[in-house]
Order: C-alpha cells, then sequence, then structure tokens
C-alpha cells in the first residue's frame, strides 16, 4: 500500500484545478452584494428606522427596541430574498477565530402554524452559553451566560456556505457581569477614547472637525499548499507549522518567488476566494507572490478600523474555507517552513477626520503642515512611552518564531520615518531653548507636503526591518503576525495614542495659559517630544547584530519570548492606562493576561507533544526499517564471502542511524519529563517560562536536527512526512 504521501503525490495532478471561477465579472457588479450596507438598509426600512440605524452607525446613538423591530424585519426580509434561512451573532471571542451559533428564522406560532421570525429583541442581543470560551477566570463555569449585543457599525452581511446561507450580525461578547469576552468589545472602547483625545487636540487647528476614526489597511500575507500533502503532515494539521522537515535543495536563495507569476492552481483559488470577499464587502485591492516558495499576499482598501478588522477575521475564515474547494490548505501561521520567510499581517495605520483630512499625511499650509507634525511626533511619543506594550499585543507563540529571525522584524520596537522627516525632527529639535516664533520661516514652513510624497515614491527611502515605519501618509505596523486578529495591537495602538494626545494637550494648554501663543506652544511640546522619545527612531538595518547592541545600549527594551512580552499587560502602567481610557478594567486586564499565557501554554505543550508522537511513531520506525535494509544487507554480502570493506558505507550509514535514532529518543524522553514538570506549577507565568525554556528551548530543536539528518539519510520511499520539497513546489 502506498503511504498517505505518495498517494497524495500521486493525486496532485488530478486534484489540480478543478473549480471553475467566473471570471468576466466586474467587481462592482457583485461587491455588497451580501452585504446589509446602508444603500441597502434605505431601501428595506421605514424613514425612522433607517434613521435610527444611521444614527447609530455614525454617531453611536443607541437603538430602542421599536426600531430594533423594525431593522430586524427589515434585515430579514432583504436576507429571505436572498435565500437565507438562519441567522447568527457572530463574534469574536479570545480564541483568536469568530463564532457564530446559528437560529432558524422558523419558529412555531402558539397554535403549531410555523412561520418565519425575525425580532428585533433577536437582533439586539442573544446570550450564547459562554462557558466554553476563554475567560481567564472572569466567569466561574456555573455563571455560563454570555451576552452578544449587536455592532450597528459594522454592517450586517450573508454568508455563504455552499448552498447554505446565513445572516450574521457582527457583535460584541461580553460576559453576564459585563467584563468583555472578546477582541471588539476593547477595540471599539479605544476608537472611542482616541476619537475624543483626537477631536480634542483637532480644536487647535479646525474648529470643524468633529470626529476622528482610526483607519487600518493590512497586508495577509499566507501559505498555500495541496490538501492533500498536508494530511499526510499531523504537524501541519495540528500545529499549523511543520515542526520537522529538511531545508530543500531549492528554498528562496534564486529570489525567484517574489512578484513572480501566480501559479495557475493558486490564482484559481485567489478569484474565488477575492470574489466571495467582494460579496461581503471586503475592498480586496492587491495580490502577489511574496519572497518564500507558496507564499503569497493579498491587500485591501484601508477602511475605518472597526470594520477593517472585521473584514480581517472574515477574509481568514474565506480564504480557508474556499481553500477546500481547490483541495489548498491556506497556512496563516507566522512560521510554516523552517529556514524560509515566515507571514505577517502589516497594519497600515492612520487617522482621519470627519472634514476628510488624513492626520498623517503632511500638510500644504503652515497650519495643515503643524497638524500633521503634531499627530506624527505624538504617534513616536506614543510608541517610546509604551514600547513594552505595543510588545507584548503582538506575542504569540507563533509570532516567537519570527520576530527577530531575520526575515521580520526583531522583537525591539524601534520606528523608521526616512531622512527627510530625521532631517525635520532634527531642526526643530535643536532649536535653542524651544524658541519659536509664529512666523518663524523654518519651523512653519517646512516644505514637508513637497518633499514627503516625491521621497516616499523612492522606495530606497523605505526600509523593510522596521517594526513600524513611516510610509508618507501612514504608519506601517509590520511586526503583527499573520494569524492574529489586529484588535489586539490596533486597541493597545490606539489606547497609547489616546493617552499621549491626551497629555500633550495639557501641556499645551499650560503653556498657552502662561501667555504664549498656540503655535508656539506646539511647538515647544512638540520638541519636547522629540527630546523624549527620539531614541526609539532608528533608520539602519533592524536586522543586524549591531542593532541589538545599540538598541541596548539605547536602553530599549528587547523581550525575546511570549512569557515575559505578556508582563506589559500586568503592569502597572497597563493598569493605569486602560483604566483611565475605560477600556479594560483591572479584572479584564487580568483576565486577558490569563488567557494569552495559557493559549501560550496549550500552543507550545501541543506542538511538544506532536514531535513526540511523529518522533516515536513516524520517524524512528522509519529509520529502523531503513536500518534493517541495511543489516540485511550488509549479511547477504557477509554470505557472498566479501569483506570488510565492501559494506564499510553501509556500516557507516548504521551507526549513524543508530546515533540519531537514541539521540531522538532520549530527548522525546527528556521533553515528556520536561513537560511533566512543567505541568505541574500552578503559576500561568511560571508554566508558561517553563514550557519555552525548558520545553520549546532546550529540546525541539535538537530533535528536530537529529530528525531532519534521518531524513537525508533515510531511503526517500520508506520516508512518511511529505518534504519540503514536495510541501513548497507541488501544486
Ligand atoms: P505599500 O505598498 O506602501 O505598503 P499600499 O498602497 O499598498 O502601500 O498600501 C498598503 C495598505 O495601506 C493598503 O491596505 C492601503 O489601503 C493602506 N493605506 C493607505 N493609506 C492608508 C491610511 N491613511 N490609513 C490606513 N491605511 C492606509
Ligand atoms: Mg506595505
Amino acid at each position: 500500500m502506498d503511504s498517505l504521501r505518495f498517494t497524495a503525490i500521486k493525486n496532485i495532478a488530478k486534484d489540480a484545478i478543478h473549480y471553475e471561477v467566473k471570471s468576466s465579472e466586474k467587481v462592482t457588479s457583485i461587491f455588497n452584494e451580501n452585504v446589509f450596507t446602508l444603500k441597502t438598509a434605505r431601501h428595506y426600512l421605514s424613514d425612522d428606522a433607517y434613521k435610527s440605524l444611521l444614527a447609530s452607525t455614525r454617531g453611536g446613538k443607541k437603538i430602542d427596541r421599536t426600531m430594533g423591530s423594525n431593522i430586524a424585519n427589515g434585515m430579514k426580509a432583504w436576507a429571505e430574498e436572498k435565500g437565507v434561512t438562519h441567522y447568527t451573532h457572530w463574534f469574536q471571542p479570545l480564541t483568536g477565530l469568530s463564532a457564530e451559533k446559528h437560529d432558524s428564522f422558523f419558529t412555531l406560532k402558539g397554535d403549531g402554524t410555523p412561520i418565519q421570525e425575525f425580532e428585533g429583541a433577536a437582533l439586539i442581543q442573544q446570550e450564547p452559553d459562554a462557558s466554553s470560551f476563554p475567560s481567564g477566570g472572569l466567569r466561574a463555569t456555573f455563571e455560563a451566560r454570555g451576552y452578544t449585543a449587536w455592532d450597528p457599525s459594522s454592517p450586517a452581511f450573508i454568508m455563504e456556505i455552499g448552498q447554505g446561507k446565513t445572516l450574521c450580525i457582527p457583535t460584541i461578547f461580553v460576559s453576564y457581569t459585563g467584563e468583555s469576552l472578546d477582541t471588539k468589545t476593547p477595540l471599539l472602547k479605544a476608537i472611542v477614547a482616541l476619537d475624543k483625545a483626537a477631536v480634542d487636540v483637532c480644536q487647535y487647528f479646525d474648529k470643524n472637525v468633529s470626529k476622528v476614526s482610526a483607519t487600518l489597511g493590512w497586508e495577509q500575507e499566507y501559505f498555500v499548499i495541496d490538501a492533500g500533502l498536508a494530511i499526510a503532515r499531523p504537524d501541519l494539521t495540528l500545529t499549523g507549522r511543520t515542526v520537522f522537515g529538511h531545508a530543500p535543495a531549492k528554498g528562496q536563495q534564486l529570489e525567484d518567488h517574489y512578484f513572480g507569476a501566480i501559479p495557475e492552481r493558486v490564482y484559481a483559488f485567489m478569484r474565488d476566494f477575492e470574489r466571495e470577499s467582494y460579496k461581503l464587502g471586503i475592498p480586496l485591492r492587491t495580490r502577489h507572490n511574496e519572497v518564500a516558495p507558496a507564499q503569497f499576499e493579498c491587500a485591501p482598501i484601508f477602511e475605518e478600523i472597526n470594520l477593517a478588522v472585521d473584514h480581517n477575521t472574515l477574509l481568514m475564515d474565506v480564504m480557508t474555507r474556499v481553500a477546500k474547494r481547490h483541495n489548498l490548505l491556506v497556512l496563516l501561521h507566522e512560521k510554516p517552513f523552517a529556514g524560509i520567510n515566515g507571514s505577517g499581517k502589516h497594519n497600515n495605520w492612520s487617522m482621519a477626520t470627519d472634514t476628510g483630512v488624513n492626520l498623517l499625511a503632511p500638510g500644504k499650509t503652515p497650519k495643515t503642515n503643524l497638524m500633521f507634525l503634531t499627530f506624527f511626533v505624538n504617534t513616536i511619543k506614543a510608541v517610546h512611552d509604551y514600547a513594552e506594550l505595543i510588545r507584548g499585543s503582538i506575542a504569540s507563540a507563533s509570532n516567537d518564531h519570527r520576530l527577530g529571525a531575520n526575515e521580520a522584524p526583531p522583537a525591539i520596537i524601534s520606528i523608521f520615518i526616512g531622512k527627510y522627516l530625521t532631517d525635520v525632527l532634527n531642526q526643530i529639535e535643536t532649536r535653542v531653548g524651544g524658541n519659536f516664533d509664529e512666523t518663524d520661516e523654518a519651523m512653519l514652513k517646512l516644505d514637508i507636503h513637497k518633499s514627503i510624497p516625491e521621497l516616499m515614491l523612492d522606495n530606497t527611502d523605505r526600509n523593510r526591518t522596521s517594526p513600524f515605519a513611516f510610509t508618507g501618509n501612514k504608519f506601517e505596523f509590520r511586526a503583527v503576525g499573520s494569524s492574529a486578529n489586529c484588535a489586539g495591537p490596533m486597541t493597545v495602538l490606539n489606547t497609547v495614542m489616546a493617552e499621549t494626545l491626551k497629555k500633550f494637550k495639557l501641556e499645551v494648554d499650560a503653556i498657552i495659559e502662561k501667555g504664549e501663543k498656540k503655535e508656539v506652544a506646539i511647538m515647544q511640546t512638540i520638541q519636547k517630544y522629540i527630546v523624549e522619545s527620539k531614541k526609539v527612531l532608528f533608520e539602519g538595518d533592524g536586522y543586524s547584530d549591531e542593532w541589538e547592541k545599540e538598541a541596548a545600549r539605547r536602553g530599549l527594551p528587547n523581550i525575546k519570548t511570549t512569557p515575559t512580552a505578556l508582563d506589559a499587560y500586568a503592569a502597572p502602567k497597563a493598569k493605569k492606562l486602560f483604566e483611565d481610557h475605560g477600556i479594560y478594567n483591572h479584572l479584564e486586564l487580568e483576565a486577558r493576561h490569563e488567557i494569552m499565557l495559557e493559549e501560550y501554554i496549550k500552543k507550545v505543550q501541543i506542538e511538544a507533544r506532536v514531535m513526540g508522537d511523529l518522533a516515536s511513531t513516524q520517524i524512528i520506525p522509519a529509520a529502523l526499517k531503513y536500518q534493517n535494509i541495511l543489516i540485511d544487507n550488509i549479511r547477504g554480502l557477509k554470505d557472498a564471502g566479501l569483506a570488510g570493506k565492501a559494506f564499510e558505507s553501509q556500516t557507516a550509514i548504521l551507526s549513524k542511524l543508530s546515533e540519531h535514532i537514541n539521540t531522538i529518543s532520549i530527548n522525546v524522553e527528556q521533553m515528556i519529563d520536561a513537560r511533566k514538570k512543567a505541568n505541574e506549577l500552578s503559576n500561568s507565568r511560571d508554566k508558561a517560562i517553563a514550557y519555552c525554556d525548558d520545553v520549546k528551548e532546550k529540546y525541539f530543536d535538537t530533535i528536530r536536527y537529529h530528525a531532519d539528518k534521518l531524513e537525508l539519510l533515510i531511503d526517500d520511499s520508506i520516508w512518511p512526512l511529505p518534504k519540503y520539497r514536495e510541501l513548497l513546489f507541488l501544486r
């Protein structure tokens, strides 16, 4: 019988491109087809109901029960016309994935008459059993109730799975006592906090600004491999990454994949998931090959942050699902393959006013220039002051493989701003005694607006090694992991920005009160902030060893692993920050910290088990089989009367095999003991550190090294696991 590996290899040619994707369709003809947009709502709702929805979407006004019922009826009418039978509250619990529980529109009246119904109450609030979602101890299991509550700022949509269609209502998810159990609730709160702080600062420049929305454009990297091959890799199936596998003869050294022609089978898959995404209103714009073989990227047009986060969560789901139709598997893991690049999710972030101004776009007049500088320097200050928390917000077991692996930014949080803006900040900083004059040519008429776009067009002024880079009219937070829910890092970024802007205003106002002109007060504060935070600015090669040393000299934190990176969430500084802005109370924060530690522990635990299982039940048995072949061969040669020289190589291989087998066995045993010891620790932080240092760091690489050596020694036809060359190059 063929092994799974060889069956899969044989099937690849057969499986390729069997799914037809509609081609000649215009995107505009399907975009938002499955979304209850305001335009659609206008069609299906009464004037009052529509106004109520609009006020809630735009201004966060509460929708009362009657209006809720009207809106629910309109939604149902729309959904039924599209063949929808069920509805669900769609939320993002702390598993990092999305969750849904479907209910039918169908119900029975008191007399048994069947009807289709969707009441306002069902739209606005539901009570799913919360007991099986992570809560970090917030909810004792006897209080299993949790609430999902409608988030009207993200429109309802219809999810199509095969012939099934479900109306999905984006919701927040909170415990019975009101603590958030999801990623959306704190994000919404952080959006409000930033809105308020930014509007206050905008008043210095433009009294007409009444709302500031944070914007996000994510770039999603991912791998695509043949699903048949993946089935023969239990490590991929269970952990999303390969825990074994020798580097292929050809990797990414030829650099022939980046922006290369997209392989046809993947191309069909892309068009297919893009089509599904357009129907859901996800404005995808870009697709291309990434650096590693079998690695790709897609990116949408940026949106208001809450919607952008929902769309990213949805996209990850859609991609995963659509891939199945093509017999492909999408890997969103940050490091599915050792030795070649991992995947990230660049978060392009900015702020936009309701007067249509991008606050991180250099201005055209002295006044708007100053506004740009204000928000630009405040961002630098925010990242500087809260570098640990920002580092914590991207920490996960899977992202640990990527950060600092010389293909992704290091774990040191620094900011790249380009040569021109570095010069500008230097000029401001060196102005003696903060002696600014309202009419100061050099300061207020800096030709920023002309120079920056030009500079940014020139790709040499871009630094791919920076975790946080200014790219002309936005910051690009590059250290976010590909599998992450953007809500985590975006909640932190918005909150630290809100805090920094709030303090900025207090400082500027204090100077104005002393009788100084507004512009001068602003410039003085900007100067102060530059002095206080310039050590976070770094223009050089973030992958270099020199940078690690330099960063240490500057006193910048360099936190390499998740268990300690998460400390930032438990620090008094974080508690104060989040409580001051109403994002998390201390219980919620402690619970989050706990959940993130637990997730880390479980992920490493699963990887350790998979390693042990595969080593003991597949790799060592394959090695033994090959050993026996060699032994038979040697015996045969001896029987034929040949002397030791004739089987010298065989004997050498034999002893190499034994050495690797022994080392693997011993280390697997010891790793199991280390795991048992770690499990005895009751404090989650201690346990996470034990899993990191005593299980992962101590054993994973050693076991892998020897297993990968075996892969190179053993007869290819008895090696059970699809090899890197197959996973990465066959499609
Ligand atoms: P690059 O190639 O420089 O990374 P792109 O133009 O491809 O830039 O943009 C990358 C992402 O940044 C896209 O999703 C884009 O929509 C987004 N983006 C552009 N402007 C903004 C902004 N003001 N706020 C947030 N994201 C933005
Ligand atoms: Mg980019």
